[in-house]
């Protein structure tokens, strides 16, 4: 299924391969290997030269379900799940790069991306220098003769930054730089990174993908040849999704569509209420005409996702006191979940960053992140209302 079906069609269709016995809903394969015809069989798909599944490390028809719906909904050619978002960013970067390569990041990445990124590639030869997410200029300056992948998230965990992605997929390709873009606010019902040029797309499908707080997964999008070398790493380093996780998130694409709006609609609600809340000194929402960029979020997303960034008055116990008076909304640092969750960044998700670091990206002790879920605004800002009444 392609071009031809809406988004809503394909989250729900497309990639299905039925068995022998014409099952209407997509079959959960829990084999470790295949059987082979003869030994002609098996030399001609280990040779490449027969399509066909082998072994699930690298070849599992639920998880090719899932790779082919997911490759369908961001009109990417290709997609290669893996075990989580922070396999789907480590396959990409082991996948692409090689020691004496440099990156250009957006200093308002996902906490354990930082880390992935300065500790752990800096060890091996991969240089990355962070910018500022929504300074194009930055970005161009931080470019060096080897700069060879641009990596942003739009919006950003937790400020909801968002960053122009036409815009920095021509600077980098200017460099020579390829753009990979983390999608896992937006998912595709709400914003198709390659459309707007982006050469990668890069999934935590633990979060809306799932949608219900299940599994952990993760998927990287591109074109077939550029993604080559990345399947390559999946098939020998083995961070593979698993078929019972790929087969759970193939049901949570089914409501993809209809969760995302209501996320929407809902986050969009409690933002407009957060904003006259006297305790609450700044509301951070793409939906909202006080965001700073919300001319870019109205054009390049269909609707402002789930996450409203806010801070409250008092620093650290302000903050604390709203997250510790709830009595529905889930203490958690997940999100993407039809559940409504509550996280203070600066001592979970961001407390393992130093205080300059933190300070830098703009996670300030009185700020909270919430993922706003499917429940019934009025009662969870009745929830909310109690630590904010100060
Ligand atoms: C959660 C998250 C990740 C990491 O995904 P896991 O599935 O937890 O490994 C990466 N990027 C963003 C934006 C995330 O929110």
């Amino acid at each position: 299924m392609s071009e031809e079906y809406d988004l809503e069609t394909l989250a729900i269709r497309a990639g299905i391969a039925r068995s022998q016995f014409n099952e209407h809903s997509e079959a959960l394969y829990l084999t470790s290997s295949f059987v082979f015809k003869s030994a002609a069989e098996a030399a001609a798909r280990f040779a490449n030269q027969e399509p066909g599944n082998i072994y699930s490390r690298f070849t599992n028809p639920t998880v090719t379900m899932l790779q082919e719906r997911l490759a369908a909904l961001e009109g990417a050619q290709t997609c290669i799940a893996t075990a989580s978002g922070m396999s789907a960013i480590l396959a990409c970067v082991m996948g692409l790069l090689s020691a004496g390569d440099h990156v250009v990041a957006s200093r308002s990445l996902f906490g354990a991306t930082v880390q992935l990124f300065n500790n752990i590639l800096g060890r091996f030869g991969i240089e990355t220098t962070f910018v500022a997410q929504t300074d194009a200029v930055a970005w161009q300056a931080a470019v060096k003769p080897n700069t060879k992948l641009f990596f942003v998230e739009t919006p950003s965990n937790p400020l909801t930054e968002i960053c122009d992605i036409a815009a920095l997929a021509k600077i980098a390709h200017r460099c020579g730089a390829r753009l990979a873009v983390d999608n896992c606010f937006c998912t595709p019902i709400l914003q198709r990174p390659l459309d707007l040029g982006a050469d990668i797309v890069i999934h935590s499908a633990t979060k809306y993908l799932d949608g219900q707080g299940r599994v952990l997964g993760g998927a990287v999008l591109g074109d077939q040849a550029l993604l080559e070398p990345v399947y390559g790493f999946l098939r020998t380093a083995g961070p593979t999704l698993s078929a019972f996780n790929a087969w759970v998130i193939l049901k949570g694409l089914e409501t993809l569509a209809l969760r995302m709006e209501a996320h929407s609609r809902n986050a969009l609600d409690l933002a407009l209420w957060l904003e006259q809340q006297p305790q609450v000194s700044r509301v951070l929402y793409p939906g909202l005409p006080s965001h700073p960029q919300y001319e870019l979020a109205k054009h390049q997303q269909k609707s402002g996702g789930g996450i409203v960034a806010f801070e409250v008055k008092g620093g650290q116990e302000g903050a604390w006191r709203v997250v510790d008076t709830t009595r529905m909304v889930s203490i958690t640092a997940n999100l993407g979940d039809v559940k409504t969750t509550l996280t203070h960044p600066a001592t979970t998700t961001h407390g393992r960053l130093s205080a300059e670091q933190r300070a830098a990206a703009g996670i300030s002790d009185g700020l909270l992140r919430i993922a706003v879920g499917l429940e019934s605004m009025k009662d969870v800002q009745d929830d909310l209302a109690r630590g904010l009444a100060g």
